[in-house]
Order: structure tokens, then C-alpha cells, then sequence
């Protein structure tokens, strides 16, 4: 959030600054592992469909401007293989929310019986024979941290400054200027933006602190069977097999060279602090992904782990995000919790927070994500 905000910034021609306190991109946060998944029809809400659109565009823009692959429209393929609807981010009926928005906004796409599905895509031949799936082709994947260095550079070629490896300890204003410290400065501003991801609470104080919870995901890489009946850029997937907002489990085509496949699951149990988060994944931890979500679901994929890693989420009471003035501090805008699906909104994020922030108004509509609907303005 924090890069593309920099990089809209800089575009625009404001005289900007971003810090970090490591340099991004990084493997600290909730950016890294990768890949992440992209889709139109966004099953979260419709709120969200115009920073997807958008961050589309921009993603194809910074293709061109970087020479870096960003962003692979493989598709993405949606589905349901239980026999109740599946719970996802908020939403009671993950699938029908994503088929319901996909007619509603006329986004491209294909409802699929478990027949086409299983002869079409063999790797999910084991779902069951109800099972229903949505395939929209202009969905795929974007590669964070490629995305992140490819607005970075970008808005230093702007102009932009960026300096890394220094951590913000206080923000506050006082006549309408934002006063920034680090530990080796302070900076004065006429508008400051808060993109710290899991540490917005921490930074912030109340009412973030009351409002978000920081909870620990895990990303694993399967070995696949060879020969591979996985093909590579074949559809990124979402499957819930079963009612709980556990029972969901989502992926990503192996990528060239590397022989596995990316899946990961979801969990909401709040860490006690950020600075407990264990960042490695146990043995058990393993065993238990592959039989809980791969055994019975996926062909082709051995128990076999090739890498793992630990993310985190950064979640509000409703799953949404917030994108808000600072309720205490005056020209503070705070861009954070991102809740499981921010990254394939960041690049149309980060224009509207850069035109907000420059003209007081924005293309797109951010009302759905004030503060104010959790009664704490
Ligand atoms: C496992 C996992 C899978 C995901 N899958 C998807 C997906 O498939 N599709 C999708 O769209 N989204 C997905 N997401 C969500 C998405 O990746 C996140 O919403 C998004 O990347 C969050 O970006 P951010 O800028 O808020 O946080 P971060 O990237 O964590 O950035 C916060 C930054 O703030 C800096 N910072 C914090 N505090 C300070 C301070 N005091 N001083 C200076 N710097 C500071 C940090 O160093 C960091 O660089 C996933 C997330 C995870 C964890």
C-alpha cells in the first residue's frame, strides 16, 4: 500500500517521502511469498471491484514502464466442493457472492459443474461430483514483491525520496502539520499516510489498536508428482470444501522451474503481540495442511514440502479495509488492514489515497471504508 500510494504520489508531482524501517521488498510483513491471487469479481464486496480494475491497468502500465513480468492472467478459478456454502472473508457464501458480482458487473466469466471441471483442470479430479466452480479469465496472480520494487523505482525515477531501514516511532499534528519521528529525524509535512500493515495498531494507538487483530498465516510449496498433471499457468484457485471459514484452502499454478504448487489456508486466531509471531512452520504444521486440505481435494501434489513461510493478516471486526482520516490527528490518513485480499487492490489503493490526499476527492468511492462504521469517529 505503502509503494503504490509513494509511486501515485510521486506521478502526480507532489513532493513526497517514504519511509520504512526495513526495505521493501521484504519478507517481514503481509507482501511477500511470491504470488498473489487477483480476480474482478471480488466476492468480499463490490467496493472493492474498482481498485481491482484499476490495479489492472496500472500493473500492465508498470509492465511496460519496468520491462518486469507482474502480472499473469491465467484466470482464476472459484469453488465450492461441500455440501453447505462456504464462509470467506465476511462473506456467508463466498462462490455465490463472486458469480452474483460477476453478472451484477458484467465481469467475463464461466459457471462450471464439477464435470468441467475435473475435465478441464484434472489436478482438482477429486472434488466432489456437486461441486460447482466459477472461472473468470481475466483473473490470475501478481508477483508482490516484483510489484513493490517496480513502484519504488518508479516513483524514485519521479522524484520521489524513499528511505529505508528506519522506523517511524511517533506521528502527530498540530496546526495542520504533520510532525514524522524516526530515530535518526523529524520530518515536518503538510499530509502524512499510514501504510504499516500489522504494526498500524502499535504505531497508532486507539482506535486501531481496539479495532485490528494480527493473525499468523502460513504459505507452503507441495511438490508436485511428475510427470505433472498440474500444468503451469493453469487457472490460480479458491476452494472451500467444507462450512467453516477454515475449510478453505487457495493456490496457484507451479511456476516455471520450480516443480511445486503454492497453497495455503486461513486462520483468524489473533496473535498476542507482533513480536511473539513465530515465522517458521513446524513439521506438524506441514502434515497437517497436506491432510486437511490436499489429501482428497488435489491430484497430482505429493506430501512433500519444498518451502514454506509465515505472513500475517491484519483484520477488522467485518473483514473490511480501512482507508481513513486519522480520528485525532489532523492531514493523517491511515491505509491499512488489508485482511486477507489487499494486494491485488493496492496499485488502485494507492491512486485513489494519492488523489484524496492531493484534491480532497477520489474516483473511486471509499466511504465503504471509513472508520466510521465501527462507531469509532
Ligand atoms: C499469506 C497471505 C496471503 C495473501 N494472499 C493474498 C492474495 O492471494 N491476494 C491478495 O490480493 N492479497 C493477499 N494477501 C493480502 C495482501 O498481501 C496484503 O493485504 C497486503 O500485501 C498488505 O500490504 P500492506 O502494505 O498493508 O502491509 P505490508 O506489506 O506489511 O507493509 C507494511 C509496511 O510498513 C512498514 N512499517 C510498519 N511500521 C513501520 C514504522 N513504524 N516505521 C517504518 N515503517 C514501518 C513495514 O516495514 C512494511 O514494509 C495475502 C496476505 C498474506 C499474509
Amino acid at each position: 500500500m505503502g509503494a503504490a500510494t509513494l509511486y501515485q504520489l510521486a506521478r502526480a508531482g507532489a513532493s513526497v517521502v517514504g519511509i520504512d524501517r526495513f526495505a521493501p521488498p521484504h519478507d517481514q510483513g503481509s507482501s511477500h511469498g511470491d504470488t498473489r491471487i487477483t480476480r474482478l469479481a471480488v466476492g468480499e464486496g463490490a467496493a472493492y471491484i474498482p481498485f481491482v480494475r484499476r490495479s489492472h491497468v496500472i500493473w500492465r502500465e508498470l509492465e511496460a514502464e519496468s520491462g518486469e513480468a507482474l502480472f499473469e492472467q491465467c484466470g482464476v478459478l472459484v469453488m465450492t466442493s461441500s455440501e453447505a456454502p462456504a464462509r470467506h472473508h465476511g462473506s456467508e457464501d463466498f462462490t455465490g457472492n463472486t458469480i452474483e458480482l460477476a453478472r451484477r458487473y458484467g465481469i467475463d466469466h464461466e459457471i462450471l459443474h464439477a464435470s468441467q471441471i475435473k475435465a478441464r483442470f484434472p489436478q482438482f479430479g477429486p472434488i466432489r461430483d456437486d461441486a460447482i466452480g466459477y472461472f473468470e479469465p481475466e483473473g490470475g496472480f501478481v508477483r508482490p514483491e516484483k510489484c513493490i520494487a517496480a513502484q519504488l523505482d518508479a516513483a524514485r525515477n519521479l522524484g520521489a525520496a524513499v528511505i529505508t531501514g528506519e522506523t517511524v516511532s511517533s506521528i502527530e499534528s498540530e496546526g495542520g502539520v504533520v510532525r514524522i519521528k524516526t530515530g535518526e529525524r523529524t520530518i515536518m509535512a503538510n499530509k502524512a499516510i499510514v501504510c504499516a500493515g500489522m504494526w498500524s495498531a502499535n504505531l497508532l494507538g486507539e482506535p486501531f489498536s481496539a479495532l485490528l487483530k494480527v493473525c499468523r498465516q502460513k504459505l507452503f510449496w507441495f511438490k508436485l508428482e511428475e510427470p505433472s498433471i498440474f500444468p503451469q499457468l493453469s487457472p490460480t484457485f479458491i476452494l472451500s470444501h467444507g462450512p467453516l471459514e477454515t475449510d478453505i484452502c487457495y493456490g496457484f499454478p507451479p511456476i516455471p522451474g520450480e516443480g511445486s504448487m503454492k497453497i495455503a489456508t486461513e486462520q483468524y486466531t489473533a496473535l498476542d503481540s507482533i513480536d511473539t509471531l513465530d515465522r517458521t512452520v513446524s513439521d506438524e504444521e506441514v502434515a497437517q495442511m497436506y491432510q486437511s486440505h490436499l489429501a482428497g481435494n488435489f491430484a497430482g501434489v505429493t506430501p512433500e514440502l519444498v518451502k514454506a513461510a509465515v505472513c500475517t493478516y491484519t483484520v477488522t471486526p467485518d473483514y473490511g479495509f480501512i482507508i481513513d482520516d486519522h480520528p485525532a490527528f489532523a492531514n493523517v490518513t491511515v491505509v491499512s488492514a488489508c485482511s486477507g485480499h489487499g494486494f491485488k487492490h493496492s496499485a488502485g489503493i494507492g491512486e485513489a489515497v494519492a488523489q484524496r490526499t492531493l484534491t480532497g476527492r477520489s474516483d473511486v468511492d471509499l466511504s465503504a471504508f471509513s472508520l466510521s462504521r465501527f462507531g469509532a469517529r
